[in-house]
Protein backbone atom coordinates (compact mmCIF):
# COMPACT_ATOMS: atom_id res chain seq x y z
CA UNK A 1 0.00 0.00 0.00
CA UNK A 2 1.12 3.75 -0.24
CA UNK A 3 2.26 3.70 3.27
CA UNK A 4 4.22 0.81 3.06
CA UNK A 5 2.10 -1.93 4.66
CA UNK A 6 0.66 -4.71 2.97
CA UNK A 7 -2.65 -6.36 2.81
CA UNK A 8 -2.02 -9.96 3.97
CA UNK A 9 -5.07 -12.42 2.21
CA UNK A 10 -5.07 -16.27 3.08
CA UNK A 11 -7.17 -18.56 1.44
CA UNK A 12 -8.62 -22.09 2.32
CA UNK A 13 -10.99 -24.74 2.78
CA UNK A 14 -13.87 -24.47 5.68
CA UNK A 15 -15.94 -27.59 6.00
CA UNK A 16 -18.85 -25.44 7.26
CA UNK A 17 -20.39 -22.66 5.24
CA UNK A 18 -21.24 -20.43 8.37
CA UNK A 19 -16.88 -20.55 9.15
CA UNK A 20 -17.08 -16.74 8.99
CA UNK A 21 -20.05 -16.32 11.65
CA UNK A 22 -18.65 -14.90 15.21
CA UNK A 23 -18.92 -17.74 17.70
CA UNK A 24 -20.69 -18.23 20.93
CA UNK A 25 -19.05 -19.48 24.35
CA UNK A 26 -20.08 -23.59 23.13
CA UNK A 27 -18.10 -22.57 19.81
CA UNK A 28 -21.76 -22.49 17.88
CA UNK A 29 -22.67 -20.20 15.72
CA UNK A 30 -24.85 -17.24 17.52
CA UNK A 31 -28.47 -17.08 17.08
CA UNK A 32 -29.91 -15.93 13.88
CA UNK A 33 -32.33 -13.57 15.72
CA UNK A 34 -28.69 -11.10 15.84
CA UNK A 35 -29.59 -9.28 12.34
CA UNK A 36 -25.53 -8.39 11.86
CA UNK A 37 -25.05 -12.36 12.31
CA UNK A 38 -28.25 -12.46 9.46
CA UNK A 39 -26.64 -9.99 7.34
CA UNK A 40 -23.60 -11.47 7.14
CA UNK A 41 -25.19 -15.03 6.47
CA UNK A 42 -26.59 -13.35 3.66
CA UNK A 43 -23.61 -11.82 2.29
CA UNK A 44 -21.35 -14.83 2.70
CA UNK A 45 -18.69 -12.01 3.93
CA UNK A 46 -18.12 -10.50 7.49
CA UNK A 47 -15.70 -7.56 8.25
CA UNK A 48 -14.31 -8.32 11.83
CA UNK A 49 -13.06 -4.84 13.51
CA UNK A 50 -12.82 -6.32 17.20
CA UNK A 51 -9.13 -6.34 17.72
CA UNK A 52 -9.72 -9.44 19.73
CA UNK A 53 -11.88 -11.59 17.99
CA UNK A 54 -9.48 -10.56 15.05
CA UNK A 55 -6.98 -12.25 17.00
CA UNK A 56 -8.63 -14.85 17.76
CA UNK A 57 -9.42 -15.75 13.99
CA UNK A 58 -5.94 -15.04 12.84
CA UNK A 59 -4.78 -17.80 15.34
CA UNK A 60 -7.23 -20.19 14.89
CA UNK A 61 -5.70 -20.50 10.84
CA UNK A 62 -2.11 -20.97 12.13
CA UNK A 63 -2.95 -23.05 15.06
CA UNK A 64 -3.07 -26.95 15.58
CA UNK A 65 -5.99 -28.38 13.40
CA UNK A 66 -6.17 -24.79 11.74
CA UNK A 67 -5.47 -24.49 7.81
CA UNK A 68 -1.91 -23.22 7.69
CA UNK A 69 -0.96 -24.87 10.86
CA UNK A 70 2.00 -26.88 9.11
CA UNK A 71 2.87 -23.91 6.82
CA UNK A 72 6.72 -22.32 6.80
CA UNK A 73 6.91 -20.02 10.02
CA UNK A 74 7.46 -16.89 8.04
CA UNK A 75 3.96 -17.27 6.24
CA UNK A 76 2.57 -18.09 9.49
CA UNK A 77 3.84 -15.23 11.00
CA UNK A 78 2.42 -12.84 8.15
CA UNK A 79 -0.57 -13.91 9.30
CA UNK A 80 -0.63 -13.93 13.08
CA UNK A 81 1.39 -10.12 12.76
CA UNK A 82 -1.10 -8.47 10.93
CA UNK A 83 -2.89 -5.92 12.72
CA UNK A 84 -5.97 -4.01 12.09
CA UNK A 85 -9.51 -5.28 10.94
CA UNK A 86 -10.08 -8.69 9.38
CA UNK A 87 -12.46 -9.40 6.28
CA UNK A 88 -13.65 -13.07 6.41
CA UNK A 89 -15.11 -13.92 2.28
CA UNK A 90 -16.89 -16.81 1.14
CA UNK A 91 -15.88 -17.58 -2.71
CA UNK A 92 -19.45 -18.60 -4.96
CA UNK A 93 -18.99 -19.80 -8.66
CA UNK A 94 -21.57 -20.48 -11.25
CA UNK A 95 -21.51 -23.84 -12.89
CA UNK A 96 -19.13 -24.38 -15.34
CA UNK A 97 -21.06 -24.43 -18.46
CA UNK A 98 -23.93 -22.25 -17.17
CA UNK A 99 -26.14 -20.85 -19.36
CA UNK A 100 -29.72 -19.56 -19.43
CA UNK A 101 -32.39 -19.51 -22.30
CA UNK A 102 -32.33 -15.98 -23.76
CA UNK A 103 -35.07 -13.26 -23.48
CA UNK A 104 -35.50 -10.50 -25.18
CA UNK A 105 -34.57 -7.14 -23.72
CA UNK A 106 -31.75 -8.50 -21.66
CA UNK A 107 -28.42 -10.00 -21.16
CA UNK A 108 -25.73 -10.30 -18.59
CA UNK A 109 -21.90 -9.35 -18.92
CA UNK A 110 -18.91 -10.49 -16.44
CA UNK A 111 -19.31 -12.15 -13.31
CA UNK A 112 -23.03 -12.03 -13.63
CA UNK A 113 -22.86 -14.41 -16.34
CA UNK A 114 -20.23 -16.60 -15.41
CA UNK A 115 -19.04 -16.24 -11.91
CA UNK A 116 -15.53 -18.23 -11.30
CA UNK A 117 -13.38 -18.42 -8.53
CA UNK A 118 -10.26 -16.36 -8.94
CA UNK A 119 -7.85 -19.52 -9.51
CA UNK A 120 -7.25 -18.84 -13.05
CA UNK A 121 -7.01 -15.49 -12.88
CA UNK A 122 -9.03 -14.27 -15.86
CA UNK A 123 -12.32 -12.94 -14.66
CA UNK A 124 -11.67 -9.70 -15.55
CA UNK A 125 -10.32 -9.92 -19.01
CA UNK A 126 -13.37 -12.05 -19.75
CA UNK A 127 -15.55 -9.39 -18.28
CA UNK A 128 -13.90 -7.05 -20.49
CA UNK A 129 -14.26 -8.55 -23.42
CA UNK A 130 -17.82 -9.34 -22.96
CA UNK A 131 -18.37 -5.77 -22.53
CA UNK A 132 -16.47 -4.89 -25.79
CA UNK A 133 -18.42 -7.75 -27.87
CA UNK A 134 -21.68 -6.48 -26.05
CA UNK A 135 -20.78 -2.59 -26.92
CA UNK A 136 -20.11 -4.02 -30.72
CA UNK A 137 -23.24 -6.09 -31.05
CA UNK A 138 -25.36 -2.89 -29.71
CA UNK A 139 -23.67 -0.61 -32.36
CA UNK A 140 -23.49 -3.38 -35.07
CA UNK A 141 -27.52 -4.04 -34.37
CA UNK A 142 -28.91 -0.75 -35.31
CA UNK A 143 -32.95 -1.49 -35.93
CA UNK A 144 -33.61 -1.10 -39.40
CA UNK A 145 -36.78 0.92 -39.81
CA UNK A 146 -39.78 -1.15 -38.78
CA UNK A 147 -37.96 -4.31 -37.59
CA UNK A 148 -39.23 -3.82 -33.82
CA UNK A 149 -35.87 -4.65 -32.47
CA UNK A 150 -35.16 -7.95 -34.37
CA UNK A 151 -31.75 -7.15 -35.51
CA UNK A 152 -30.86 -5.95 -32.23
CA UNK A 153 -32.14 -8.91 -30.84
CA UNK A 154 -30.12 -11.28 -33.04
CA UNK A 155 -27.32 -8.98 -32.61
CA UNK A 156 -27.60 -9.63 -28.36
CA UNK A 157 -28.32 -13.86 -28.91
CA UNK A 158 -24.85 -13.84 -31.52
CA UNK A 159 -23.19 -12.14 -28.32
CA UNK A 160 -24.20 -14.82 -25.93
CA UNK A 161 -23.51 -17.38 -28.35
CA UNK A 162 -20.26 -16.26 -29.02
CA UNK A 163 -19.64 -15.68 -25.15
CA UNK A 164 -20.61 -19.31 -23.88
CA UNK A 165 -17.73 -21.20 -25.04
CA UNK A 166 -15.69 -18.30 -24.55
CA UNK A 167 -16.66 -17.76 -20.77
CA UNK A 168 -16.46 -21.91 -20.26
CA UNK A 169 -13.03 -22.38 -21.35
CA UNK A 170 -12.11 -20.25 -18.70
CA UNK A 171 -14.30 -21.48 -16.04
CA UNK A 172 -12.78 -25.07 -16.48
CA UNK A 173 -9.23 -23.71 -16.18
CA UNK A 174 -10.44 -21.68 -12.96
CA UNK A 175 -12.38 -25.02 -11.78
CA UNK A 176 -9.69 -27.52 -12.56
CA UNK A 177 -6.92 -25.21 -10.76
CA UNK A 178 -8.91 -24.85 -7.72
CA UNK A 179 -9.33 -28.32 -7.23
CA UNK A 180 -5.40 -28.54 -7.81
CA UNK A 181 -4.35 -26.37 -5.23
CA UNK A 182 -7.61 -26.66 -2.74
CA UNK A 183 -8.14 -30.11 -2.94
CA UNK A 184 -5.40 -32.41 -4.02
CA UNK A 185 -3.83 -32.21 -0.38
CA UNK A 186 -0.50 -30.70 0.19
CA UNK A 187 0.86 -28.24 -1.88
CA UNK A 188 3.99 -30.54 -3.25
CA UNK A 189 6.18 -30.01 -6.11
CA UNK A 190 3.95 -31.97 -8.41
CA UNK A 191 0.88 -29.67 -7.58
CA UNK A 192 2.97 -26.58 -9.11
CA UNK A 193 4.15 -28.39 -12.17
CA UNK A 194 0.30 -29.26 -12.65
CA UNK A 195 -0.77 -26.23 -12.35
CA UNK A 196 1.69 -24.63 -14.62
CA UNK A 197 0.98 -27.36 -17.36
CA UNK A 198 -2.95 -26.73 -16.93
CA UNK A 199 -1.64 -22.48 -17.64
CA UNK A 200 0.09 -23.62 -20.54
CA UNK A 201 -2.33 -25.91 -22.01
CA UNK A 202 -4.79 -23.02 -21.95
CA UNK A 203 -2.39 -20.70 -24.11
CA UNK A 204 -1.92 -23.68 -27.03
CA UNK A 205 -3.82 -25.77 -29.70
CA UNK A 206 -4.98 -28.60 -28.26
CA UNK A 207 -2.73 -30.88 -30.67
CA UNK A 208 0.56 -28.78 -28.64
CA UNK A 209 -1.10 -29.93 -25.24
CA UNK A 210 1.45 -32.92 -24.65
CA UNK A 211 4.40 -31.11 -25.41
CA UNK A 212 3.18 -27.65 -23.23
CA UNK A 213 2.58 -30.28 -20.58
CA UNK A 214 6.21 -31.89 -20.78
CA UNK A 215 7.96 -28.72 -20.86
CA UNK A 216 5.93 -27.57 -17.44
CA UNK A 217 6.74 -30.45 -16.00
CA UNK A 218 10.62 -30.32 -17.44
CA UNK A 219 10.80 -26.63 -16.19
CA UNK A 220 9.74 -27.20 -12.70
CA UNK A 221 11.53 -30.50 -12.09
CA UNK A 222 14.77 -29.47 -14.11
CA UNK A 223 15.04 -26.22 -11.65
CA UNK A 224 15.13 -28.71 -9.03
CA UNK A 225 17.93 -30.96 -10.03
CA UNK A 226 19.76 -28.10 -11.85
CA UNK A 227 19.60 -26.23 -7.74
C1 LIG B 1 -10.12 -12.45 -4.51
C2 LIG B 1 -10.31 -12.25 -6.00
C3 LIG B 1 -9.18 -12.14 -6.81
C4 LIG B 1 -9.34 -11.96 -8.19
N1 LIG B 1 -8.22 -11.87 -8.97
C5 LIG B 1 -8.36 -11.70 -10.30
C6 LIG B 1 -7.18 -11.59 -11.13
O1 LIG B 1 -6.05 -11.66 -10.67
N2 LIG B 1 -7.37 -11.41 -12.47
C7 LIG B 1 -8.62 -11.33 -13.03
O2 LIG B 1 -8.73 -11.17 -14.25
N3 LIG B 1 -9.75 -11.43 -12.25
C8 LIG B 1 -9.65 -11.61 -10.91
N4 LIG B 1 -10.77 -11.70 -10.12
C9 LIG B 1 -12.10 -11.69 -10.76
C10 LIG B 1 -12.56 -10.26 -11.06
O3 LIG B 1 -12.50 -9.47 -9.89
C11 LIG B 1 -14.00 -10.30 -11.59
O4 LIG B 1 -14.11 -11.26 -12.61
C12 LIG B 1 -14.41 -8.94 -12.14
O5 LIG B 1 -14.34 -7.97 -11.12
C13 LIG B 1 -15.84 -9.03 -12.68
O6 LIG B 1 -16.24 -7.74 -13.08
P1 LIG B 1 -17.78 -7.40 -13.12
O7 LIG B 1 -17.86 -5.98 -13.59
O8 LIG B 1 -18.52 -8.43 -13.88
O9 LIG B 1 -18.31 -7.53 -11.63
P2 LIG B 1 -17.88 -6.67 -10.35
O10 LIG B 1 -16.46 -6.23 -10.44
O11 LIG B 1 -18.31 -7.51 -9.17
O12 LIG B 1 -18.78 -5.39 -10.46
C14 LIG B 1 -20.15 -5.43 -10.11
C15 LIG B 1 -20.46 -4.09 -9.46
O13 LIG B 1 -21.88 -4.01 -9.28
C16 LIG B 1 -22.13 -3.48 -7.99
N5 LIG B 1 -23.47 -3.92 -7.58
C17 LIG B 1 -23.87 -5.14 -7.18
N6 LIG B 1 -25.17 -5.14 -6.90
C18 LIG B 1 -25.61 -3.88 -7.14
C19 LIG B 1 -26.87 -3.26 -7.04
N7 LIG B 1 -27.95 -3.93 -6.67
N8 LIG B 1 -26.96 -1.94 -7.37
C20 LIG B 1 -25.87 -1.26 -7.78
N9 LIG B 1 -24.64 -1.80 -7.90
C21 LIG B 1 -24.53 -3.09 -7.58
C22 LIG B 1 -21.03 -4.05 -7.12
O14 LIG B 1 -20.83 -3.28 -5.96
C23 LIG B 1 -19.82 -3.95 -8.08
O15 LIG B 1 -19.18 -2.71 -7.99
C24 LIG B 1 -10.65 -11.89 -8.76
C25 LIG B 1 -11.79 -12.00 -7.93
C26 LIG B 1 -11.61 -12.18 -6.57
C27 LIG B 1 -12.84 -12.30 -5.69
Amino acid sequence: MGDGSLIVAASAVQASPDWFLPQDRDGGKQDDANSETKKSRNLGSRIIDDPEEAARIRSSLVEEGGPFADWHPLLQDAIRRSAGRCVARSLYVLPVGFRWKHRRGITLVGDAAHLMTPYAGEGVNVAMEDALKLARAITDGKPADGDGGDALDAAVVAYEEEMWPRAEKVARLADELLKLWMFSGKVTRSVVAAAIALHAKFQTPRLLHPVASALSYALVYGQSILG
